[in-house]
């Protein structure tokens, strides 16, 4: 390190210090005063980014409504991929401000009849966005990741709409999620080692979700899964228009080959990449 304009450089600062100490004549209070400030500014630093390592307009929907429940799919081996997406550090479901606020509206409009939302993926970093684009063209298809498109290969997901180069959930506009009905009893956990039936059988088949039964699996490339299929009980139909007034009601508009995935107009869509990382404590 030489040069005493990095002397300033945030990232640099202690060798730099070091090195001007080591040069002659150098007045050593005010080499500590220059320790000092450069240990607070750091220390400043590393505190806002604690307090706030999201962009502007980006918040943690914990933080706007904590009863609405999450299971970001992304994050764990439990999708379609089967394993961790790139940039899912955490399992957050982090939003754009007026999508929490919306958000946090249909919670209230359906815990009166015992419902809540469940969060299934949220803002989706571009680098993750690229892993499926990817992964998709990889020309590797296990039985646990064909349980998610039955009807074809995964090859022709992109063609088909199911997979692009660009995704609403990279500005934080959009969401997937379903619900959860609060007065059923729990059913059983998702079971990596278990060979479920595919996304399109009778949900006792299916891989467990935790949630109410809206006639197929949640990231099910598939016809049934379209949000007006008629191929579906009219219970199941009557899950999914629940679930669709709750989110119209708040601003949504639903994507109609996705029965769980909603955006919110009115929000730039500029892609982000920054990962999701565990919100802090304070
Ligand atoms: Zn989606």
């Amino acid at each position: 390190m030489s040069g005493r304009a990095e002397l300033w450089s945030p990232s640099s600062p202690r060798s730099t210090v070091m090195g001007t100490l080591t040069m002659p004549c150098f007045n050593r209070v005010a080499a500590n005063l220059i320790v000092a400030a450069i240990a607070a500014m750091t220390a400043l630093t590393a505190g806002r980014a604690q307090a706030d390592p999201l962009p502007a307009d980006f918040v943690y929907l914990r933080d706007i409504d904590p009863s609405i429940q999450q299971d970001i799919r992304y994050a764990g081996a439990n999708n379609f991929v089967g394993r961790r997406l790139a940039g899912y550090e955490a399992a957050e479901c982090i939003v754009r401000r007026a999508v929490g606020l919306a958000l946090r509206q249909a919670q209230r409009e359906l815990a009166q009849r015992q419902l809540s939302l469940k969060m299934l993926d949220c803002y989706r970093p571009q680098r993750a966005v690229d892993d499926i684009y990817a992964w998709a063209q990889d020309g590797n298809e296990t039985p646990a990741q064909r349980r998610y498109n039955p009807s074809f290969s995964k090859t022709e997901l992109f063609r088909l709409g199911y997979v692009a180069t660009r995704s609403g959930h990279s500005s934080g506009a959009a969401v997937d999620l379903t619900l959860v009905d609060l007065r059923a009893t729990k059913g059983p956990s998702f079971d990596s080692r278990r060979a479920y039936a595919d996304c399109t059988a009778a949900e006792p088949l299916r891989a467990p979700e935790a949630s109410v039964d809206m006639g197929t699996g949640y990231d099910c490339s598939d016809a049934k899964a379209h949000a007006a299929s008629r191929a579906i009980t009219p219970q199941q139909r009557r899950w999914r228009e629940t679930l669709l007034a709750a989110m119209s009601s708040a601003g949504f508009k639903n994507y109609r080959l996705e029965w769980w995935h909603f955006s919110l107009p009115g929000i730039a869509r500029a892609s982000y990449d920054f990962p999701i990382v565990a919100k802090s404590k304070n």
